[in-house]
């Protein structure tokens, strides 16, 4: 049964008060208040999608503005089961992302505080990338962290600790949108909700993200490994070409690029030939004796049994590449990416109602330069504080959305920018050249293995060199040439065509929300109120807007999944 007429007339919630100290925090139980007589009506929202970027807005949002607000999220990966909303498991068609994100200290920093506890306890992140204009020294460096974790703590939270209605249901529209100030549209790069609204929003086009009149897609392998060494020393590698991507914690996932040809090797096969699996639904495979499996499908992975592939081999070569062996790999997935272009992230649906594209379901961003949650992230803290420093008990206007409105443009803007250059990776020349092309190249290099090795090595020292001093202790450089030295002549040639990280042409200024409304929190201090700079005044409180402003050249970050 979809639940979209109910709710509203409930008594409002109020927090139960955490405990104060640092650590885990006992997240108790939400106590029931009445709302006081007299005052404004609360602020009705509607999340569609419950993933990290629908749970952080519907966290935050409360956390702002306390009993002002009520929020419903609706998931359709969500099941109830004692009593409580809980993830479904395999069983039920679900497959849990194990990837480990990087979150720059700009966002992470700006959680609500109760949020940032729970979520940054020992042993469930790690800072592996270095300090850059997003993650300047204030605030301190990325951090990685799996969106699993991100996913379950923030389910915990907004059921035991900030008393948010969860729906375990698709989002479906309701036959009228009164009642319903603002939807907040966070279902995911695929969106049906953005999809059924597509004439409030406008259509989206990826003529953009085309080449020759052919959107660009790329087909990356997620290959997922234990951690052998640690996860600071294999950012020189992972800088040093555009092949592999790792990035971890403790263990995580080596991201590699492969050519249409390499794709078309990504095959599943069952009792009776091949199988929509892998290749379809991203499903994970993973090692049972000698081949990778996939238990839903009950297939094969090809590559791990056909003895002539092609990809196998260099697989097992990027595997090396950063120290593990192919024991150590616990699953093999793939996915595809590519962008597209939207003309606005706000719409109005009826005299009172409002709706806004979020996270991936506004922006969904090629994952290299590590930017999709950040800026998924970016966009709900931007409309929270937005939306706090507006509701005033009455129907909000259009007007009241540009400074959100403007960041979105602004970030649709950076950050497109910034993953269709590392897409198309401009050459010498400047001129833009596709992974693919560079991969092919590479597979075909006529230099021979000592030559290919050096140049990779020599790259790896510069890369190296401007690391130091802005992270942890990397390894010596002997253990570097090892891994250069294990590898097959073709993974080289391809490694050296790809090119070192752009870091240039993709650094500079980052588009900043900066939150200046103050918690209605439970907790006192969250220290989420800015204290006014002596260069900028401070605003009257009625005016409190997030600021889209350009961060200040930091310190030029030589690269980072940041
Ligand atoms: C390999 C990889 C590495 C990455 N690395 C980074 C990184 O280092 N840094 C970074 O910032 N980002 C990174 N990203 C991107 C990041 O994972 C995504 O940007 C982020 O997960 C998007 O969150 P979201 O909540 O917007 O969407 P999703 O995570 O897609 O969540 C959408 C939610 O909506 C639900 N849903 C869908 N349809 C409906 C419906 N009709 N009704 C109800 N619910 C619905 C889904 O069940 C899901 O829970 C990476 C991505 C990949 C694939």
């Amino acid at each position: 049964m979809n639940q979209n007429a109910s709710h509203f007339g409930e008594p409002a919630t109020t927090f139960l008060k955490p405990h104060s100290g640092q650590g885990p925090v006992d997240l108790g139980r939400v106590v029931q208040a009445v709302a006081r007589p007299g005052a404004p009506r609360p602020l009705r929202v509607d999340v569609a999608g419950g993933g990290p970027v629908g749970l952080i807005f519907a966290c935050t949002l409360r956390s702002m503005l306390g009993d002002k607000v009520k929020i419903r999220v609706f998931d359709r990966r969500w099941m109830r089961r004692d009593g409580r909303i809980a993830w479904q498991g395999t069983a039920e068609g679900n497959n849990r992302r194990e990837q480990v994100v990087t979150l720059q200290s700009n966002v992470w920093g700006q959680l609500p505080m109760l949020v940032r506890r729970r979520l940054f306890t020992p042993g469930n992140y790690s800072e592996m990338w270095p300090l850059g204009p997003d993650s300047p020294t204030h605030r301190g460096r990325p951090r990685n962290i799996k969106v699993r974790w991100i996913e379950d703590c923030l389910l915990e939270m907004a059921q035991d600790f900030y008393g948010i209605e969860l729906v375990p249901e698709p989002y479906a529209q309701p036959k009228s949108w009164d009642g319903l100030d603002v939807l907040a549209i966070c279902d995911g790069a695929r969106s049906k909700t953005r999809e059924d609204l597509k004439e409030a929003f406008g259509p989206s086009s990826r003529d953009l993200y085309s080449v020759g009149g052919t959107p660009l897609d790329e087909t990356v392998l997620g290959i997922r490994i234990k951690g052998k060494v640690p996860d600071e020393h294999t950012v020189p590698l992972t800088v040093c070409q555009n092949r592999f991507l790792f990035n971890s914690l403790g263990g995580g996932f080596i991201n590699m690029r492969l050519t249409a040809e390499e794709a078309s090797e990504v095959l599943a096969y069952g009792e009776n030939g091949p199988v929509p699996c892998i290749g379809k639904f991203g499903c994970t495979m993973r090692p049972d004796g000698d081949k990778f499996v996939c238990d839903r499908h009950r297939s094969v992975f090809k590559p791990s049994v056909d003895k002539l592939s092609f990809l196998w081999p260099r697989i097992a070569d990027g595997v090396k590449f950063f120290g593990a062996t192919m024991g150590d790999i616990v699953g093999i997935t793939s996915f595809k990416l590519g962008m597209q272009q939207n003309p606005k992230f706000t719409a109005q649906l009826a005299p009172s109602t409002y709706a806004f594209l979020l996270g991936d379901a506004a922006n969904s961003l090629h994952f290299w330069p590590g930017r999709g949650l950040n800026t998924g992230v970016k966009s709900v803290q931007s409309l929270a504080a937005n939306l706090a420093s507006r509701w005033a008990g009455r129907a909000f206007r259009a007007a009241d959305f540009a400074p959100h409105e403007g960041l979105m443009q602004q970030l649709q803007y950076r950050e497109k920018s910034r993953a269709w250059t590392t897409m198309l990776i401009p050459d010498e020349n400047g001129l833009p050249r596709g992974i693919e092309d560079r991969i092919r190249a590479g597979l075909t290099s006529k230099e021979d293995r000592q030559a290919l090795a050096d140049t990779l090595y020599k790259r790896l020292l510069a890369v190296k060199s401007r690391l130091e001093g802005r992270m942890g202790a990397l390894a010596d450089d002997a253990w570097y040439r090892s891994r250069i030295n294990s590898l097959d002549v073709k993974t080289l040639g391809v490694m050296v065509e790809s090119g070192a990280w752009i870091t240039r042409e993709i650094g500079g200024d980052e588009v900043a929300v900066n939150i200046e409304v103050a918690p209605a929190d439970t907790n006192a201090s969250e220290p989420t109120r800015r204290a006014p700079s002596p260069q900028r005044p401070a605003r009257p409180a009625s005016r409190n807007i997030p600021v889209a402003r350009t961060g200040p050249a930091g310190p030029r970050r030589p690269a980072g999944v940041s």
